[in-house]
C-alpha cells in the first residue's frame, strides 16, 4: 500500500475500524497516537511504556493485542524479524531500512533506485512477490563514534 505523505494515520485507523465494525476505544486511540509519532520501529514493550503515561491503567496485554490487531488490519506492519522481539512498523510508505548491528536501531530511507530493483528469476521461483524492501546492515554514525 502506498500512502500519500499527507494522509492522516488516524484517518486510516478510523477508516479501518469502521470497515471492520470495531469500536474506537480510548485504548486503541492511545496506541494509534503513539504509533503515529514513533520513528523507531518500537517493540510492544516500548509502545506500552509510552501509552501508559497517558493511560496508566492499560495492561501490556491490551497494548500487545491492539498492535496485533492493527497489524492484521494493515494499519501498521511488522519489521522483518531477526529472532528478536517483534518490532512494529507504522511507516506504510514504500521505504527501505538501514539496521545498525550494534544498537539495533532501524532507520528508514527512501530510494527510487531500490524501489525499481527487479525481482530476480531465482527469487520469483519461490512464489509471487507482494512486497520488496532492501535492508542494509552496518554500524550507525552514533555507534561508530563510541
Ligand atoms: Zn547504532
Ligand atoms: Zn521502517
Amino acid at each position: 500500500m502506498r500512502l500519500e505523505k499527507s494522509q492522516d494515520f488516524t484517518q486510516l485507523f478510523s477508516q479501518k475500524c469502521a470497515e471492520h465494525g470495531l469500536k474506537i476505544t480510548p485504548q486503541r486511540s492511545a496506541v494509534c497516537a503513539e504509533l503515529m509519532k514513533a520513528k523507531d520501529h518500537p517493540t510492544a514493550d516500548a509502545v506500552y511504556k509510552r501509552v501508559r503515561e497517558k493511560l496508566p491503567n492499560i495492561s501490556f496485554d491490551t497494548v500487545y493485542r491492539t498492535l496485533l490487531l492493527f497489524t492484521e488490519l494493515g494499519i501498521i506492519s511488522l519489521v522483518e524479524g531477526y529472532g528478536e522481539q517483534k518490532r512494529f512498523e507504522p511507516n506504510l510508505h514504500q521505504h527501505h531500512h538501514f539496521r545498525c548491528v550494534k544498537c539495533r536501531k532501524i532507520f528508514d530511507f527512501e530510494s527510487d533506485t531500490y524501489d525499481q530493483i527487479a525481482v530476480p528469476k531465482e527469487a520469483r521461483n519461490y512464489g509471487t512477490v507482494i512486497h520488496k524492501r532492501v535492508v542494509l546492515e552496518g554500524v550507525c554514525a552514533r555507534c561508530r563514534r563510541t
